[in-house]
């Protein structure tokens, strides 16, 4: 260095990195991601959740949780656009609609948040590091782009799934279920490293009814031009998967999970999601006096609806099969006198084996339970995810989406699943003409539940998998250490933006 140079003053630690968090608004997707802004937060990155209004009053207790534990965690809340077509006030979440009709207005209301995130945006100093947004919300690529903000998408199935649907797409086996013919029609998923077999009805594809046409090749699009994918997976149970993904997306793949260990203790677990529409203590209560990995825990996700004829089947089922269980139904589910009535008579009957809770069940508490010792489940993949990071097999009853190849995974990959036996999907409001019955109930929770041969192997493979989901999480884990690089390749690239203003 020439004696005249004058040194140079230290640089400052550059600040930490700053991602921006866009979920979509559906309790299946926002959940994942609260998680992983916590996970950013407590790894000292600094994390930005941006929702609406409604949705934000349900997250306040995961801000309070933030606040009192010092993360740097932040709620960010954009007004909800108030001029949509078609779309009743007050709906600003997937969960509170009640009509098929209103998905496509609540979708293209969301797109309208573009223009209030990119002016929320631009008012930052220092510049957000990157956008982390989900896969259904396209819109903020322009967004990124216009910014120029590196954005990876988030979506919100197994690695299993998404490479299906890649491959359904780049090998033409969309082309073929798409069209019209037999919905039984068996077809194998090319280029797995594992034999796939769906029929046209359960045909991987995200939004892949016409009325979807234009929404889903905005996804596929922002999907191509991203810098990369975060999934809530980890490496030692989709390994081949991740990787497989990962080439053919052609771009990185950050597999930091399973996200639902990120709630570490009771407080953050009670204030996953929603409301609870139960005392969790008196959850806990009930499970703690049951036998270590007996009690059958039954839901169907945040968005599934039964109508009545289909509720009274699984319960009769549950009733029949003998086995203690814990039955989270809707409140728009038991909304009908006749109904309720129909609950309380079938709680009367089984008093102290059964315990029904009506409207948000914690649900990680209850996973996290040892007494319980199955789930049956709609294959939704955080709750799929949920089960098998707490060494929890499944009945696998898919309804629609992901569901049916996520039960493929289930079954005949990891083999911690008992298939209720269901074949095509409903929507979430009609399950009319679904065959279950109580009979199928029955057999596949005693399946499950029983101590032959089958069952031991799943239960030990569904503890196999919860020792390596925890591992994962670890400091020196694969999720764990995947999140600091993701950190750390953010937090250089501060640096250097720093370097640059300074020798300017
Ligand atoms: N969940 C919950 N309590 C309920 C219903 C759902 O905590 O009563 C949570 C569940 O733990 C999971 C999420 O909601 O994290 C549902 O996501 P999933 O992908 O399983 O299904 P979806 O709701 O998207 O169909």
């Amino acid at each position: 260095e020439p004696a005249s140079a004058t040194p140079m003053p230290p640089l400052p630690p550059p600040s930490p990195p700053h991602f921006i968090i866009v979920p979509l608004i559906a309790q299946g997707h926002t959940i994942p991601m609260v998680d992983f802004a916590r996970l950013l937060a407590d790894r000292g990155a600094r994390a930005s959740l941006v929702v609406t209004p409604l949705n934000g009053a349900r997250l306040r207790g995961v801000a309070e949780h933030a606040g009192r534990a010092k993360l740097p965690l932040e709620i960010v809340e954009l007004p909800f656009p108030t001029d949509v077509d078609g779309l009743p006030q007050g709906i600003e979440n997937f969960d509170q609609v009640t009509d098929n009709t209103h998905f496509v207005p609540l979708f293209a209301s969301l797109q309208k948040l573009a223009g209030p995130l990119e002016a929320y945006l631009r008012a930052l100093a220092p510049r957000p590091s990157c956008i982390v947004s989900d896969w259904c919300n396209p819109w903020t690529a322009g967004v990124a782009r216009s910014l120029g903000i590196p954005r990876l998408f988030f979506h919100g199935p197994s690695c299993f799934y998404s490479l299906c649907d890649l491959n359904a797409i780049d090998h033409g086996l969309h082309d073929r279920t798409s069209a019209a013919g037999d919905e039984q029609e068996k077809f194998v998923v090319p280029g797995m490293p594992v034999h796939v077999e769906v029929t046209r009805a359960t045909a991987p594809g995200f939004l892949k009814e016409p009325r979807w046409a234009a929404l889903r090749s905005e996804c596929l699009e922002a999907m191509r031009t991203a810098d990369g994918a975060v999934v809530n997976t980890f490496v030692d149970l989709e390994d081949q998967f991740v990787a497989c993904y990962e080439a053919a997306l052609g771009k990185p793949v950050w597999a930091l999970g399973p996200f639902c260990l990120s709630n570490r203790d009771a407080d953050a677990i009670a204030s996953r999601g929603n409301k609870l529409g139960v005392q969790q203590s008196a959850v806990t209560a009930w499970l703690d006096s049951k036998r270590t990995a007996s009690v059958v825990y039954v839901s169907f996700g945040s968005l599934a609806r039964k109508l009545p004829k289909l509720l009274f089947e699984v319960g009769h089922g549950l009733e029949d099969s003998g086995r203690p269980f814990l039955w989270a139904v809707k409140e728009a589910e038991v909304a009908a006198p006749e109904v309720r009535e129909w609950l309380e008579a079938l709680e009367a009957r089984t008093a102290g084996r059964g315990l029904v809770v009506r409207g948000w069940a914690p649900q990680l508490a209850v996973l996290s339970h040892r007494a319980v010792g199955g789930f049956v489940t709609h294959c939704g993949w955080n709750s799929l995810l949920e089960s098998v990071a707490h060494g929890v097999p499944v009945v696998t009853w898919p309804h629609f989406a992901d569901q049916f190849v996520n039960e493929r995974l289930a079954v005949d990959v990891l083999g911690v699943g008992v298939p209720v036996g269901v074949r095509a999907p409903v929507t979430i409001f009609d399950d009319e003409n679904v065959p279950v019955t109580r009979r199928d109930i029955v057999r596949a929770v005693s399946a499950l539940m029983d101590e032959g041969e089958e069952a031991e192997d799943r239960r030990r493979r569904a503890n196999e998998y919860e020792e390596k989901a925890r591992m994962a999480m670890e400091k020196g884990g694969s999720s764990y250490e995947n999140l600091t690089e993701l950190i750390e390749s953010f937090r250089q690239s501060r640096a250097v933006e720093a370097n640059r203003k300074q020798s300017r």
